[in-house]
């Protein structure tokens, strides 16, 4: 085995993306040797497609204390490392080198110049000006430590020592980047609390007060088109449950890591459409025929027998021109035509996902228990620091994600 000379380097970074970079950059600033260790071909591959490749930086809400409830149960502890490098940090580091950010709606913040490339390369720079050694291609595949420190890493053949290491190397999500959990077992062989990653199959939070009115009802099938920022993103199609939180159902759950990669780009909104297999022409056909046979009824009694079971009520509460009471022979043309369009696409507005809370990042990691919050250091190791998504902490969309890896990488970068 190549073994290198004892602490070869001050600090070894496992992993080259956000928060890896950031960590080695200035860790490399403050004078330190360091080695970055990447199992890619090239850094930052989950940076360079976030946002969709626009990359919502953070979210630029300044006031910690505003900001951090977003972090649900992490938010005291991520009070210290964002004192130190926080929204405001962030801000001034991108623009100080070179590269501003603008604000778009729900605060969220992207590169002026609307590439997520330019962020990486940003980043790139910071590690080169500081002299940063960068092995990519090298996967390590073991972790060595005893007695409260990490003695080595190994990759392939060669073991490489340092004084402090960081392990940078993300969670489970987009496994095509690189992420693919290594850091989970080596931190659970480490002897530490870590809880294991979910699949991040959720059911979609929908505040729309009709939906909650529906509350267990399923329809089998119904479309759902989605919308980002208005424009049509993508269709699914099959059964779909109505639950108080929002929708459910196997056509919801396997298009969740959909609808979160959307839910980083901006506004997501849906309509559904009730009756899938029948065009508007024929459906209002079937109507007009219905409403013959039942003319002297309410448009509220016998639309109950036209409409999804237990949906008629919801669809006629969205037509607010209309009185439920009239009969349907005195039903106006253009009020039939807009009850077949609201059957067509009701339209549902998304707030995010459930359980893990609209993070499209893999639930679990490391318990922040086992973290020092002031200097990212693992209690139990002298000389093992954590980073970014391998932390266990749920978070928002809308640069909540990549503000934690700024965060917890500039902070270990600042203490190791
Ligand atoms: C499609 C998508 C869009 C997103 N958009 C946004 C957004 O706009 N805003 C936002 O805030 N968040 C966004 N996120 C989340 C954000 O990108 C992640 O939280 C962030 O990139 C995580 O950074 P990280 O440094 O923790 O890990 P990663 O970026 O996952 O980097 C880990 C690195 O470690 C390397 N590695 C893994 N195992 C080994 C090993 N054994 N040896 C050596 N190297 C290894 C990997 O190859 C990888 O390069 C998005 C995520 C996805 C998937």
């Amino acid at each position: 085995m190549n073994t290198h000379l004892k602490n070869d380097y001050d600090v070894i970074v496992v992993g080259g993306g956000a928060s890896g970079m950031i960590a080695a950059g200035r860790a490399a600033e403050r004078g330190k040797r360091v080695l970055v260790l990447e199992k890619n071909k090239a850094l930052g591959e989950k940076l360079k497609i976030s946002g969709g490749g626009r990359c919502n930086v953070t979210n630029a809400e300044e006031n910690t204390r505003v900001m951090l409830p977003s972090y649900g149960s992490a938010e005291k502890f991520l009070y210290s490392p964002f004192t130190k490098f926080g929204v405001k940090e962030t801000f001034e580091f991108f623009a100080s080198h070179g590269l501003p950010l603008v604000i778009e709606a729900h605060k969220r913040a992207f590169p002026k110049t609307q590439k997520a490339f330019d962020v990486f390369l940003v980043l790139e720079k910071y590690m080169n000006d500081g002299g940063v050694d960068v092995k990519a291609g090298s996967a390590v595949t073991k972790i060595i430590g005893s007695n409260g420190q990490i003695e080595k890493v190994v990759v392939g053949k060669t073991e490489y020592t340092a004084e402090s290491y960081i392990f940078a190397t993300g969670g489970v999500s987009h496994p095509e980047t690189g992420s693919t959990g290594d850091g989970f077992g080596w931190l659970k062989n480490l002897g530490l609390d870590v809880q294991d990653p979910t699949p991040t199959l959720v059911p979609i939070a929908v505040n729309d007060k009709w939906v909650k009115k529906l509350t267990g009802i399923s329809l089998d099938p119904a479309r759902v088109t989605f919308f980002l920022d208005g424009m049509r993103s993508f269709v699914v199609k099959g059964r779909i449950l109505f639950t108080h939180f929002g929708l459910s159902g196997p056509t919801i759950l396997n298009a969740s890591s959909k609808i979160a990669d959307i839910l980083h780009e901006g506004e997501v909104t849906a309509l559904i459409d009730l009756f899938p297999n029948t065009d508007h022409g024929t459906l209002d056909k079937q109507l007009i025929e219905f409403f013959d046979a039942n003319k002297n009824k309410s448009l509220k009694t016998c639309f109950k027998a036209f409409a999804p079971d237990g949906m008629s009520e919801a669809i006629l509460s969205q037509l607010d021109t209309v009185d439920p009471l009239v009969k349907v022979h005195s039903l106006k043309k253009e009020d039939r035509k807009e009850l077949i369009q609201l059957m067509k696409s009701m339209p549902i507005n998304i707030d995010g996902l459930m359980g893990n809370d609209m993070a499209i990042v893999s639930d679990g990691g490391l318990m922040i228990s086992e973290v020092e919050s002031k200097t990212m250091k693992v209690k139990k190791y002298d000389n093992l620091y954590v980073t970014g998504d391998l932390l266990n902490i749920r978070r928002p969309s809308g640069g909540f994600s990549l503000q934690l890896c700024w965060t917890s990488g500039y902070v270990a970068g600042e203490n190791c």
